[in-house]
């Protein structure tokens, strides 16, 4: 993710509370209670500018949606699609994914959606990749029992250490695609990462994890 300077982000993210969440520690356990229906919960973690999750949001008013973003300078661009949209379904959080477990109660998110996250190839970053095994432990704690991770990248290394890093950990692989743009899937929204590289020809992949 390219990141450009945006002095104001801070602020912007301030002025729209009723969109990115403040204190999220304060609404562990009670996350239905900030959107106007109660009802499936689910979350993309590193939601980069927001495509994906907008568009989710839009087609899918029968689930609550939260975008998670560790950056300020990029979860501000989803903030101004928000704020366009006005989607009564989605929640903003500018969080690392690490501290989770401060934000959402044992068994409070249905899915999950880990979307094209930063690959870390080299050995001695393999902690930071957001499928090692203490965030699986992290997304296990969170997740209902018949919750479901959604894993999708261009990344080869980072699929292929994905996939034994899920099988290390004891989850439950439901789906592999190798090439997901040439499967036959139900449903395939693309976040902006997705669409820039496969109009570059990289073949997509994903994964669908269950921990029970
Ligand atoms: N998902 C988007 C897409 O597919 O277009 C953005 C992909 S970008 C390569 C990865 C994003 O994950 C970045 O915006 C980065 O800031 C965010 N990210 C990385 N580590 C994170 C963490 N620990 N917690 C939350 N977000 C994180």
């Amino acid at each position: 993710m390219r990141l450009r300077h945006k002095p104001h982000a801070k602020d912007k993210l301030l002025e729209h509370q009723q969109f990115v969440v403040k204190d999220p520690e304060t609404m562990k356990g009670k996350w239905n209670e900030r959107f106007g229906k109660a009802q499936p919960l689910h979350i993309e973690i590193g939601c980069g500018k927001g495509q994906f999750i907008i568009e989710m949001a839009k087609r899918h008013p029968e689930i609550n949606f939260i975008g998670i973003e560790l950056q300020t300078s990029v979860i501000v661009s989803v903030l101004e699609k928000q704020i366009e949209a006005e989607l009564p379904n989605l929640q903003l959080l500018q969080v690392d994914a690490r501290e989770l477990k401060s934000y959402f109660e044992k068994n409070e998110v249905d899915r999950i959606y880990l979307t094209f996250s930063d690959p870390w190839p080299k050995n001695r970053h393999e902690k930071r990749r957001l499928t090692y095994k203490t965030f699986l432990s992290v997304y296990e704690t969170i997740l209902k029992p018949k919750g479901e991770l959604h894993f999708k990248t261009d990344n080869q290394g980072l699929f292929e250490y994905s996939l034994t890093s899920f099988s290390h950990y004891g989850a439950l692989l439901t789906d592999v695609y190798l090439d997901l743009h040439t499967s036959d899937v139900e449903e395939n929204v693309m976040t902006e990462y997705e669409e820039k590289f496969s109009k570059k020809g990289n073949r997509i992949y994903k994964a669908v994890v269950s921990f029970t």
